[in-house]
C-alpha cells in the first residue's frame, strides 16, 4: 500500500505531520504537498507557468516534496511520474476546519481528493472542525486515529474509485467521539459581507471579509452530524448534474430553426 498524502495548508502544517505519521504505520507514506497555504483555491490545474518540485524535512526530519503548485496540482504531479512508485490511495489534510456543505468547492483540501478520483486512483480528505477562535497549537491526535481507522474500512471493502472521501472531524478528544455516520453533503451558511477601503492613492480595494460561516444544523448531512459530535464520512463524486431536473428540461420546447 503506497500512499500520497498531501494537504493545502502547506508542507509544513502540523496537520500534515499528524496524518503521514499515522497513515505510516498503514503502508508506505510519500508526502508532496504545496510550499505555501493555498486553503480555500478551489480546483486548480496550473497550465501557463512551470511547476517546481523540491526536497524538504518536516518538523520531525521526515523527508517531504513540496511544489509551488496548487494542492491539486500536487496531486497531477505525482499521478504523472514525479512520484515514480504506483499510488494507491491520496489522503488530503489534515485541514483545521471543516469542510462541509458547499465548502467542498473552494476547499483545497478536498479538490485534493477529487483529482485522485480524475487520476482514477482512491482520495480521501480529512478535516478538524477545530473552533472557531482557537488558540495555540490545535491537537491533531484523534482526527489522525479517525483518518487511520476511515483508511482501514477503505481498504476493506469496495468503493469506485471515482467516489471519493470527505471525512469531518469533531474537535473532541478520540474518547468524547459519538461515532461515524455516513453523512450526505449538507448546506452552508455564508456570512461573507464585502468591505470596502481605500488605498493611500484614494482608491478603492475590496476585502471578502464576514464572519465564519454556520450551517444547517440537519441530521444526516455533514455539518448536522458533526455538530452533534459524530465524525462525518461523506462520500462524493464529480458528476454535479442535477438529475432530479433532467426529465424536466427535456421536456421544454428544445426545436429551434436556428440549429438545426
Ligand atoms: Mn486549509
Amino acid at each position: 500500500m503506497h500512499i500520497l498524502v498531501t494537504n493545502d495548508d502547506g508542507v509544513q502544517a502540523p496537520g500534515l505531520l499528524a496524518l503521514a505519521t499515522e497513515l505510516s504505520s498503514l503502508g508506505e507514506v510519500t508526502i508532496l504537498a504545496p510550499d505555501r497555504n493555498w486553503s480555500a483555491s478551489g480546483h486548480v490545474k496550473t497550465m501557463h507557468r512551470p511547476l517546481r518540485v523540491k526536497p524538504v524535512l518536516l518538523a520531525d526530519g521526515t523527508p517531504a516534496l513540496s511544489s509551488d503548485g496548487a494542492p491539486s496540482d500536487c496531486v497531477a504531479l505525482a499521478l504523472l511520474g514525479v512520484v515514480e512508485k504506483p499510488i494507491d490511495l491520496v489522503v488530503s489534510g489534515i485541514n483545521p476546519n471543516a469542510n462541509v456543505g458547499h465548502d467542498v468547492t473552494y476547499s483545497g483540501t478536498v479538490t485534493a481528493a477529487m483529482e485522485a478520483a480524475i487520476g482514477g486512483v482512491r482520495g480521501m480528505a480529512v478535516s478538524l472542525d477545530a473552533p472557531e477562535h482557537h488558540k495555540g497549537a490545535l491537537d491533531y491526535a484523534a482526527a489522525a486515529r479517525v483518518a487511520g481507522f476511515v483508511v482501514n474500512r477503505l481498504l476493506q471493502n469496495t468503493l469506485p474509485v471515482n467516489v471519493l472521501l470527505n471525512v469531518n472531524v469533531p474537535y473532541l478528544k478520540y474518547e468524547e467521539i459519538k461515532g461515524i455516520r455516513v453523512s450526505r453533503q449538507g448546506l452552508r451558511i455564508y456570512r461573507d459581507a464585502l468591505i470596502r477601503r481605500e488605498d493611500p492613492r484614494g482608491r478603492p480595494y475590496y476585502w471578502i471579509g464576514g464572519e465564519a460561516p454556520t450551517g444547517v444544523p440537519r441530521e444526516g448531512t455533514d455539518f448536522g452530524d458533526l455538530q452533534a459530535g459524530y465524525v462525518s464520512v461523506t462520500p462524493l463524486h464529480l458528476d454535479l448534474t442535477a438529475h432530479e431536473q433532467m426529465a424536466h428540461m427535456q421536456s421544454w420546447d428544445w426545436s429551434a430553426d436556428e440549429i438545426r
